[in-house]
């Protein structure tokens, strides 16, 4: 039997994957292909770095040597992304890629190549990848990561052994803050709590002091419309959401830079796209990282509802944002429980929507409506 690796036990709050990657590694059971399957923010990439790292290191991922290091920080020759070109996979990435298979690995034992979003293959780039899929060269392994098996193809998801990832536990992501990010203990177990298991975000929470900005903002118009100070009314709430909402756009867009053109990811001439594609493809960006950012918005302001709730409702220990605890003694009042739930509700409710192609600040207003009214 190989020795085990050493590199999956430092995966965050995933032990069964952790547990799984190590025995498939540690008795020489590697599949070609792998389909890690969970929600976005609790560590899949991480693990597919590593998992290609054990794949490539010559003692099975030590963690230690230059190519465990290189896996690690994703810089390895023979371990490749292949990004959706925008926000699909396309067919002429996929035949370049089958092109290039047959190729030895230039300094390790193999070549993994992973797919950090498997829900973007369309119908023609999934067919074309079929066959490399199920029959690579032995030193060959594909890793693909998706959020769900409901927006795969049912024909790649048959040909890839799945490892599953959960939630990140609260109290997980709370003592890893707490050792890595400077954080005070109260708000440290509030992000932790408010993540809902998305360990990226807990972490952003803690380093980007504009997105905690933002989040005491959201939670202060949930305060405000408690307390019924309309601060301008509806109108006034629903700007500053959708202000956020479009700042979040303009930055996408200026991040914005197309795989396909030139990154150290994708080797030139990987295929060529068309202007209008680009423009297209950072639309679309632009447009997601705006729903992103409204829905973070929501999400705040129903955590907020939600402790109004369980504060009314007499089990303050339970409050996710623990550091405006004394806020929310101070506001909530048992009388009122029944509005709390309601506007809880309005908020899912408005949330749910966003996934439509609708017009979000009709939506929000609407919301907000609904809010005032109930509260
Ligand atoms: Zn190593």
């Amino acid at each position: 039997m190989a020795a085990s690796p050493a590199i999956f036990s430092d995966l965050i709050g995933q032990p069964g994957a952790a547990r799984f990657l190590t025995a498939v590694i540690s008795q020489n059971r590697s599949s070609h292909a792998y389909l890690f399957l969970g929600p976005a923010g609790v560590g899949k990439n991480a693990a597919a770095r590593r998992l290609a790292a054990a794949l490539c290191c010559e003692q099975n991922g030590c963690g230690q040597c230059l190519t465990c290091r290189k896996a690690r920080r994703g810089a390895h020759p023979d371990i490749q992304v292949i990004a959706p070109a925008g926000s699909i996979i396309m067919v002429d990435q996929i035949r370049e890629l089958n092109r290039a298979l047959s190729l030895r690995p230039s300094e390790s034992r193999a070549r993994v190549f992973i797919f950090p979003d498997a829900g973007a293959f369309n119908a023609a780039s999934a067919n074309a990848f079929l066959k490399s899929l199920e029959e690579p060269p032995s030193f060959v392994c594909f890793i693909l990561l998706a959020t769900s098996e409901d927006r795969l193809l049912a024909t790649l998801v048959s040909r890839c052994q799945p490892v599953r990832f959960g939630p990140v536990p609260a109290p997980v992501i709370e003592a890893h803050l707490a050792e890595n990010c400077e954080v005070r203990p109260a708000e440290a177990q509030a992000f932790a709590r408010i993540a809902g298991g998305n360990l990226d975000l807990a972490v952003r929470l803690c380093r980007d002091q504009d997105l905690a900005r933002r989040r005491r903002r959201y939670i202060q118009i949930g305060e405000n419309l408690v307390k019924g100070a309309r601060e301008g009314g509806a109108a006034q709430i629903v700007a500053e959401i959708a202000a956020a909402a479009r700042e979040a756009a303009q930055k996408a867009t200026l991040e914005f830079t197309h795989p396909a053109v030139g990154t150290e990811h994708v080797p030139e001439g990987f295929c060529t796209i068309s202007k209008k594609r680009l423009e297209e493809d950072a639309r679309r960006r632009a447009n997601a990282a705006a729903r992103q950012e409204i829905d973070f918005a929501l999400g705040v302001l129903q955590s907020w509802f939600r402790d109004m709730m369980v504060m009314a409702a007499g089990a303050g220990q339970a409050v996710l944002n623990r550091d405006f605890e004394l806020e929310l003694e101070d506001r909530a009042l048992p009388s009122r429980l029944g509005s709390y739930q309601q506007a809880f509700q309005a908020i899912g409710a408005a949330r749910g929507k966003l996934g439509y192609n609708i017009d979000v600040e009709l939506a929000l207003q609407a919301m907000v409506f609904d809010l005032q009214e109930v509260l």
